[in-house]
Formats: structure tokens, C-alpha cells, sequence
């Protein structure tokens, strides 16, 4: 393995054991997105005087004996996080040219961590999609076969660690976004509890719904990554003020007297054959290693997509009434009047998928229609919840596929917005009921497209979570693949 295929625990040992400097890794990791990244467009943009000068920085702290996991590491962020005096795009144009006055908590963690930001990656516009066609900058390819998509929102997140373009990166997940391209690309993606992680510069999709999580090469990288990103924070009312255990002190391979629930509605019609069978064995696996598999059923899965494109939108219409020219990014030129001016910078500055999420969401809100959409989206998120309360009484976790399918063909649903929204389908529902859950590799099919594996948990109980997913894990060896780039 050459340094950029590495996790962070290994890069760590090395960084300790001066075999590397963080400045060799981040010149390492340059070479690398030189070489690939105009094939995978995982990057928006690069950071690459400020990475060497963090670098620098973290090389003297390895140096003086104050290193932590992430120091020197080299890492990616989503383009819908701030870092102060950087570009935030959220892959729009209408944020065109806006700089971050602040740094979102998450990467004021990370950067007390002493991880170093190598660039910002591409997303579906405002987090909106699931293919990363909707970026108005760029699609980002699948490393693992270019004619496919990365998945989305977070798709160049995933793209980048796959690719071996970072050694790990941030994304953010309303309804499926870390775990879906997880799953695309063949990463481990963690979607912690809704609350675990502040939100506090993250840029707003959906609130009620958005968690901001890590996409890694493993298990062990996501647990090392959430105990630096997650904890109370005042500027976010959301966020839960709970005792954080150390999610990496449970990762072992034994687990004993597990429950395992496989709900019925999630084996549906329209699986695809070779994603059905690698879930299967899963299931084997974990069978094999004495827990009891149990089917439960979560009755109101149906109702899901239909809820959260209620809700999501709603949420989106008001969230994104921010832009209005005014205050951010794109103003239109010589407007005749204030209205033209609002109007004519919105319908500029907002890709087509923004446009119908935002006449989604206002029609569902709209005095007429509220009581009938969005009240209704708000009771079916209880009944959705409730179903989860239910299984959890008799199951420790709940392991289903993450999507439908393997990556699909760039191109394949871009006509077709309800095909594209149905491969959230297996991860929507997690969100509408606050819980974590991860994807993990779990095989991958005969084209050597990844297959992931989703897992859920009860509220706060990440540390469960992973240790359930790293004895999967270390029992075969889809995490030491990495994507060769053709
Ligand atoms: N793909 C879903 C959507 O388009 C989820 C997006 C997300 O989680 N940010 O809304």
C-alpha cells in the first residue's frame, strides 16, 4: 500500500514512528488528486497553501509528543461546511463567491485535532440529490467505475477517500447522503444520532434532519473521527449534551448475545439479485457469530420517501429564503425594481432539482395545503418512529441494504426525479426517526461495483454500532480495496 491508500490509524502509527511527515503525506496526497481527480471531480476546490502550513504546524506538534489520532492527517470536507476565509459553494452559483466569516464546529474540532484540509469536495446542489449531477460546477465520477455516479449528496466526499484522494472526509446526511455514496463507493459512512454532532456551520438543508458524519476507508477511522467531531455545542439548540463515550474502546471483534432485526418491508421488489445475496451473507455472518436474526417489521416504511419530500422540502423552502441576493453570493445585473431584483437573482443562481424542492416545499406549506401535507408529514414522522421504538424492544440493531442497487450509470434517472428519489429508500427513514446507522462494504457485485450494508441503532449508541459493524468488517477484507482508477 502506498501512503494515500492508508488509514488514518495506520498514517498515525507512521506519522509517531517518523517513517512520514504530515508535509510528505499532503505533497503524497497532491500528486494524487493531480492524477486523478480531473477523472473523479471529487474536489471543488483545493487548499493547498494552508494544508502545508497545517502541515508544518502538525509536524512540530508530532515533534514535540503532543500528537492525537488526526494530527497530520490529511482530509477532505464537503463544500456545505465553513471554514473560515474559505469558499463555501454548496455547489451553487448562487453562493457564488462566498467566504465563510467562521469556522462550522466540526472543523474547529478537526483542526484542534491538527487534521490538515486538503480542498473541499463536490455535492448535489445544497445537498439536494443522489447522483451528484445536480452540482452546478461538476459531476463527480465513481471511482470504481467512471461511467457510474459516486452517489450523492456527499459524492465527492466518498469519491475522495475511495480514490485515495484524502484519508478520510466529512459529509452530511438529510436522507441518506453519507450512507448512500458510502455504499456507491465502498467506504464506511456513519450518520450519527440526530443531536450527536453540532450542526453550527453546516450550511442548512433540512434541520430537523441534517447530521454532519464521517466517510472513512473503516470502522476504525469513523469511530476516531466521530469522538473528535461530536459533543454539546451552544451554538447549536439541537445539539445533545450527553457524556460521549470513546467510540474506539468497544472495537473488538466478539460480540455476544446480539439481536438482530431484518425488517421485512426492506427485502422488497426492485432489490437488485447480487445486492439481495451479499446482504444475505451478512446476515450469515452474523449469524455465524451467535446472534439471533430476527424479522421484525417497521409497518409505515412505505410512507417514508413521500414523508421526507414533504418535510425535507418544507424545511428547504424556508431554509433557503436566505438567498435573495441581497445578503449572499449572486446578484442579478441592472434588476428594474427590489421584486425583479429577488426574483431574477434566485431564478439565476438556483439550479433546476433547488427550483422544484423550493416550489415543493412552498406548496406544502402554503395555507391551503398545510394541514393536508406537511401536518400529515409531521404525524407519519411519529408513526415512522414509533415503528423503530417498536423493533428496538426486541432487537439490539437493524441491518438492511443501504440501497436498492449498486452504483448506477451516470445519466440513468437524471430525467426521471422519482426513480432517482427512490434510491433513498432504505436510508430516509433513519433520518425521519433521529437514529444512527452506518453503510459498510459488504461484497461487490461481478461488474466489481461495491455493495453496502446498512446497520441502525437505538439513539446514542454509535459505540454499539461500530463495534457490531467492525466485527463484520474484520472478518473480510472489502475495506482493503481500494479503487484502481482507470
Ligand atoms: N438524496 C436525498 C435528497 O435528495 C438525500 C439528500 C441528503 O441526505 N442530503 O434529498
Amino acid at each position: 500500500m502506498t501512503w494515500t491508500d492508508c488509514t488514518a490509524h495506520a498514517l498515525h502509527e507512521a506519522l509517531l514512528k517518523k517513517e512520514v511527515s504530515s508535509k510528505e503525506l499532503v505533497t503524497a496526497f497532491y500528486t494524487r488528486i493531480d492524477a486523478v481527480d480531473d477523472k473523479t471531480k471529487a474536489y471543488l476546490k483545493l487548499l493547498k497553501e494552508s494544508a502545508l502550513t497545517q502541515a508544518d504546524a502538525a509536524d512540530q506538534r508530532i515533534a514535540r509528543g503532543d500528537a492525537g489520532p488526526l494530527t497530520g492527517i490529511p482530509i477532505a470536507l464537503k463544500d456545505n461546511l465553513c471554514v473560515e476565509g474559505v469558499q463555501t459553494s454548496c455547489a451553487s452559483k448562487i453562493l457564488e463567491g462566498f467566504i465563510s466569516p467562521y469556522d462550522a464546529t466540526v472543523v474547529s474540532h478537526l483542526k484542534s485535532a491538527g487534521a490538515v484540509f486538503l480542498g473541499k469536495t463536490n455535492l448535489d446542489e445544497f445537498a439536494m440529490g443522489s447522483s451528484n449531477e445536480n452540482s452546478a460546477f461538476a459531476a463527480t465520477l465513481n471511482p470504481w467505475d467512471l461511467a457510474c455516479v459516486p452517489g450523492g449528496s456527499s459524492g465527492g466526499s466518498a469519491a475522495a477517500v475511495a480514490a485515495s484522494e484524502a484519508v478520510f472526509s466529512l459529509g452530511s446526511d438529510t436522507g441518506g447522503s453519507i450512507r448512500q455514496p458510502a455504499s456507491f463507493c465502498g467506504v464506511v459512512g456513519l450518520k450519527p444520532t440526530y443531536g450527536r454532532v453540532s450542526r453550527y456551520g453546516l450550511v442548512a438543508f433540512a434541520s430537523s434532519l441534517d447530521q454532519i458524519g464521517p466517510l472513512t476507508h473503516d470502522v476504525r477511522d469513523a469511530a476516531t473521527v466521530l469522538n473528535v467531531i461530536s459533543g454539546h455545542d451552544a451554538m447549536d439548540s439541537t445539539s445533545a449534551d450527553l457524556a460521549m463515550p470513546d467510540m474506539t474502546a468497544s472495537l473488538s471483534s466478539k460480540l455476544t448475545g446480539l439481536r438482530i432485526g431484518i425488517p421485512k418491508e426492506y427485502f422488497i421488489e426492485g432489490i437488485d439479485a447480487e445486492v439481495s445475496t451479499a446482504i444475505e451473507k451478512a446476515i450469515a455472518h452474523y449469524r455465524a457469530l451467535g446472534a439471533k436474526i430476527k424479522e421484525i417489521s417497521l409497518p409505515h416504511t412505505d410512507y417514508a420517501v413521500a414523508t421526507y419530500y414533504i418535510l425535507a422540502t418544507a424545511e428547504a423552502s424556508s431554509n433557503l429564503a436566505r438567498y435573495d441576493g441581497v445578503r449572499y453570493g449572486h446578484r442579478t445585473t441592472q434588476p428594474k425594481d427590489l421584486l425583479e431584483m429577488y426574483m431574477q437573482s434566485r431564478s439565476e443562481g438556483f439550479g433546476p432539482e433547488v427550483k422544484r424542492r423550493i416550489m415543493i416545499g412552498t406548496h406544502v406549506l402554503s395555507s391551503g395545503y398545510y394541514d393536508a401535507y406537511y401536518k400529515k408529514g409531521q404525524q407519519v414522522r411519529t408513526l415512522i418512529k414509533q415503528d423503530f421504538d417498536t423493533a428496538f424492544e426486541d432487537v439490539d440493531y437493524i441491518l438492511t441494504p443501504t440501497a436498492p442497487t449498486a452504483a448506477f450509470r451516470s445519466g440513468e434517472k437524471t430525467d426521471d426525479p422519482l426513480q432517482m428519489y427512490l434510491s433513498d429508500i432504505f436510508t430516509i427513514s433513519v433520518n425521519l426517526a433521529g437514529l444512527p446507522a452506518l453503510s459498510m462494504p459488504c461484497g461487490f457485485t461481478k461488474n466489481g461495483l461495491p455493495i453496502g450494508c446498512q446497520l441502525i441503532a437505538r439513539p446514542f449508541d454509535e459505540a454499539g454500532l461500530l463495534k457490531c459493524a467492525y466485527s463484520f468488517e474484520q472478518a473480510h477484507d472489502f475495506h482493503e480495496r481500494r479503487a484502481q482508477i482507470a
